[in-house]
This record gives structure tokens, sequence and C-alpha cells, in this order.
């Protein structure tokens, strides 16, 4: 064996090595032919370690590519979902922002006609002094004063304390211990007792938790009773009709825009003015008759002048 020869050819093996992997193949090939010329096991033991190399060479750039194309499509598969996410975020607020386009076009159709402009002008006009009332906040909770503001009010809803023969002051106090039992949340913005006695438990400028859909923008007016019927007490009619009204003042509303609680979703309350239609209808005609009578009395007062 010539080992300069050998020696030769190790030095060149190595360059071309260096030289990259891209002359691999043609090297190889070259190499064989000389490495032909020489027949020994030193040789042959050379050429097969090479060759071993060359391939765990050519694996590793295979598992390498492997890799990148395993990396490129968990990034396109990312991009896909991220571009789906977005593209239905995209959708519901567009679908969002119309709605609300359509509903304030519903609200500015809905023009006040020119005979019930004037309807109760006079109501409005006159001054109206507080209904008495015992004011006992409930103190900022969770469960039935949240503390928020009342953007705006629709509609005045009335309720019955589904609760016969107990009176403003406890049902004020339950509400209030929802604070603490945290059994469910419930308030109004009012109760008035069996005698007439008008409690206030959250101011009127903040929400209460009365009207599941309607919290954010009407107040509720809660009335004790006391038997099953449901029906209210001559005093708590009266107290009923006055709260109603000024509150109609303050908020410049018509009797239409006083409703029952199972006006909205059905619920039965108040219990005597569900099951008797008529008796519901005969307030609302009384209410009316009430703020008249007010009215005229401001339209007497400013002709006497
Ligand atoms: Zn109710």
């Amino acid at each position: 064996m010539d080992s300069q020869k050998l020696e030769w050819m190790e030095v060149e093996r190595r360059n071309r090595i260096s030289r990259g992997t891209r002359g691999y193949r043609a090297d190889e090939e070259r190499e064989s032919i000389e490495f032909q010329e020489i027949d020994s096991e030193e040789l042959q033991r050379l050429r097969r370690n090479r060759q071993r190399r060359l391939r765990q060479k050519r694996q590793k750039r295979i598992q390498r590519i492997r890799r990148m194309i395993a990396l490129f499509l968990l990034l396109a598969a990312i991009g896909l979902i991220c571009g789906i996410v977005i593209g239905v975020k995209l959708l519901v607020e567009r679908k969002a922002s119309t709605e609300q386009a359509m509903a304030v076009d519903k609200i500015q159709k809905t023009a006040v006609s020119p005979a019930e402009e004037n309807k109760w002008e006079d109501f409005y006009a006159a001054s109206l002094s507080v209904p008495a009332m015992d004011v006992q906040l409930l103190t900022i909770n969770e469960f039935s004063r949240p503390g928020e503001l009342l953007p705006k009010v629709k509609n005045i809803f009335i309720h019955y304390t589904a609760n016969p023969g107990t009176d403003a002051e406890q049902n004020r106090n339950y509400f209030q211990s929802l604070a603490d039992t945290r059994e469910r949340s419930a308030s109004t913005h009012f109760i008035i007792g069996y005698e007439g006695e008008i409690v206030q438990c959250i101011p009127t400028r903040e929400i209460a938790y009365a009207v599941m859909k309607r919290n954010y923008d009407s107040i509720s007016i809660e009335c004790c009773y006391v038997d099953e019927s449901g029906k209210f007490t001559d005093a708590t009619y009266d107290s009923l009709i006055q709260l109603t009204a000024w509150l109609l003042h303050k908020y410049e509303l018509t009797p239409e825009d006083v409703l029952r609680h199972y006006d909205v979703g059905g619920k039965n309350c108040p219990k005597y003015y569900v099951e008797n239609e008529e008796e519901w209808e005969k307030f609302l005609l009384n209410l009316g008759g009430y703020m008249e009578d007010i009215a005229q009395a401001h339209r007497n007062s400013v002709e006497g002048e």
C-alpha cells in the first residue's frame, strides 16, 4: 500500500467535504473510480466510513427539510385560524352596527302625532311636589343595588311583591338581605306598603334588578297586598297613582308608558292586574284622570294670573 497516495486521497476527501455538500455526488463518483485502482482493506474501510458519513449527512438534510415543512404548515394553519377569527369578528361587528343603525332609524320614524304632542303639555308644565316617601336606600351590592347608572327611562313597571301580608319595610329589608344571602338578584326602586307608605330603595338615577330585559331603561314600583287575590288596598292604590304620576311628570311620559311586569316577559305580576285586565285598564284611566286634574289646575292658575 502506497501510504503517500493514501494520505493524498484523505487530504483530497477533506477538501471536497469542505467545498460543501453540492459536490458530493460528483465527488463520490470520481472518487469511486480512483478508489478502484487501489485495492486494500484500509482503503475499503475508509470508503465505507465515508459513504456512511455521507448517508448520515443526507438524512440530516432531509430531516431539516421535513422540519421546515412542518413549521411552515404550522404557521400557515395558525395564520388561517387567525384569519377566520378576525373575519368572523368583523362580520359580527358589522351586523351589530347595522342593527344599531336600523334601531336609530326606527326611533326617528316614530314621530309623535300632533294630537299627542300637546296632550300632556300642561301636566308637564305644572309644578308637582315629590310624594311623601321614606328613603331607605339599599347599600350598593352585587345582588340588589349594582350601583350602575340608569341611562334613560322609557317605561314605569308595576309589580306586586308576591308575598301577601308583608309591608314595605320588610320587603325593602329582604332586598337588602340578598347582599349577604346571595340567593338571587332582585330589587326595585320603590315599594308601596298596604298602608300606602312609600319606601325608596334605589335612587332613580340607578338601575334596579326588576325586569330582566328592561333594567336599563325603566323604573319599577313594587306594591304590597294583604290577601291571595293580589288586589291592592285603597291606600296602596292611591299612593301608586300619586307616585306613578310624579314619575311620568319627571320623565315626561304618558299613561301608555306605564306597564305591568307581565307586559314584558309574561310573568304573572302584578297578579291581580294580570288576572283582571279590565281593572288594569281602569287603573290607567284613573291615572290619566289624576294627571288631567293636575293639568287643569295648572291651566286655571295660569288663567287666574
Ligand atoms: Zn314583577
